[in-house]
C-alpha cells in the first residue's frame, strides 16, 4: 500500500501487453496513474494460464512505480500443483495481493481442473499460504452470465467472501441502482468487506458492445443510441463517455461506494479525466 493514498481509494487494472511498444506505452500510463496515489494496480491473467508469465512480467514492471500491484489468478482448467508453484513464485517476488478468479475455459481447452469455482480457489490460497495475500474477488451487480438467478449468484458471492476474501471488485455496469441493490443483498447475507465498483471508461463503442455482450454488462438503451449516433466520431464518443461515467462515479461515491476500480485498458487519459471531474 502506498502511504499517501488517493482520498477516494482508487485502483487501476492493466492487461499484459504483448509487444515492446505496448510495454513501453504501459510504463507511461503507469506513471501517469501512479501520480494519483492509487491503493493498488492489478494485472489480468489469461484463462488456463495462457498469460501466466506475461502477467508476472507486467506486475514486476508496473510495481516499479512503488504501488502495490496484484496479479489476477484464475483456477479453471488448472490442477492444484501449478497453482501452488505460482503462489510460491509470487511470494518469492514479494507479491502480497491477488485478484482470485475462476476464469473462463477457452473453447477447445481440456478439463475443468481441480478447482471449479473461485470460492474453492480462495480456500486453496488460504490453506496454502495463510494470511500472506490480501485477496480480492469478482462481484456481479447485474449477475454473472451463467448464474441461474440473481439470488443464487449473490449467495455464491457471499460464499466466496466467507472463504477468506478481503475485498470485492465488481464487473462494470452503467446502472448505479444495480450496484446498490447488490451491495444491500450481500450485506444481508453477512458480507462486510468493501465491494468496490469496477468502472469502464467509454472510449470505443464497438469494443464496449463486444465486451458487454460477453460479460453480461447491460448498456442502457439511451447510452447505446447516443453512441451509435456518434458513428466514427471518437471525440464525441469520448466526451459523452466522460460525462456519463463521471456522473455514474459521483453517484456511486455519494451513495457510499468505498472507492473506484478502473478498467484502464492500458490507457491513462480516460480514467484521469473522470477522476478530475469527480474530485476537482
Ligand atoms: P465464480 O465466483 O466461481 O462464479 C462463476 C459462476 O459460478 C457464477 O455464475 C456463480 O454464481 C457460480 N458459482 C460460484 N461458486 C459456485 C459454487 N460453489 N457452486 C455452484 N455455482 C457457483 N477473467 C480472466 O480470465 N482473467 C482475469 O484477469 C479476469 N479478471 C477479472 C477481474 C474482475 C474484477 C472481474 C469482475 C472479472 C474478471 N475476469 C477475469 C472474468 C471472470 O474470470 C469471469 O467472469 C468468470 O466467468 C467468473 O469468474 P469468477 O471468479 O467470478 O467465478
Amino acid at each position: 500500500m502506498s502511504t499517501q493514498e488517493h482520498p477516494l481509494g482508487v485502483s487501476f487494472e492493466f492487461f499484459p501487453p504483448n509487444t515492446d511498444a505496448g510495454r513501453e506505452k504501459l510504463a507511461g500510463v503507469r506513471d501517469a496513474l501512479a501520480a494519483r496515489n492509487p491503493r493498488f494496480f492489478s494485472v489480468t491473467y489469461g484463462a488456463g494460464g495462457s498469460t501466466q508469465n506475461r502477467t508476472l512480467d507486467t506486475v514486476l514492471q508496473v510495481r516499479e512505480a512503488g504501488i502495490t500491484t496484484a496479479p489476477h489468478l484464475s483456477c479453471i482448467g488448472s490442477e492444484k500443483q501449478p497453482l501452488r508453484e505460482l503462489l510460491a513464485r509470487y511470494r518469492e517476488e514479494g507479491i502480497d495481493s491477488l485478484v482470485a478468479l475462476r476464469g473462463d475455459l477457452p473453447s477447445g481447452m481440456g478439463g475443468i481442473g481441480e478447482l471449479r469455482y473461485a470460492n474453492e480457489l480462495v480456500t486453496f490460497i488460504r490453506e496454502e499460504t495463510g494470511d500472506h495475500f490480501e485477496i480480492a474477488v469478482a462481484a456481479y451487480p447485474e449477475s454473472h452470465p451463467q448464474a441461474p438467478s440473481f439470488e443464487r449468484d449473490v449467495e455464491n458471492f457471499a460464499r466466496k467472501m466467507k472463504a477468506g476474501a478481503n475485498l470485492a471488485i465488481t464487473q462494470y455496469f452503467f446502472n448505479a441502482d444495480a450496484y446498490f441493490h447488490f451491495v444491500e443483498r450481500a450485506r444481508a447475507l453477512g458480507v462486510e468487506a468493501p465491494i468496490v465498483p469496477g468502472i469502464m471508461p467509454i472510449t470505443n463503442y464497438a469494443k464496449l458492445a463486444r465486451f458487454s455482450e460477453a460479460c453480461g454488462a447491460e448498456i442502457p438503451r439511451w447510452i447505446r443510441k447516443q453512441l451509435e449516433a456518434y458513428g466514427d466520431d471518437s471525440e464525441a464518443i469520448a466526451a459523452f463517455g466522460e460525462e456519463v461515467i463521471s456522473r455514474l462515479c459521483q453517484r456511486l461515491l455519494d451513495g457510499g461506494a468505498p472507492g473506484l476500480h478502473f478498467y484502464t485498458l492500458n490507457q491513462a487519459a480516460p480514467s484521469l479525466k473522470i477522476l478530475d471531474n469527480i474530485v476537482g
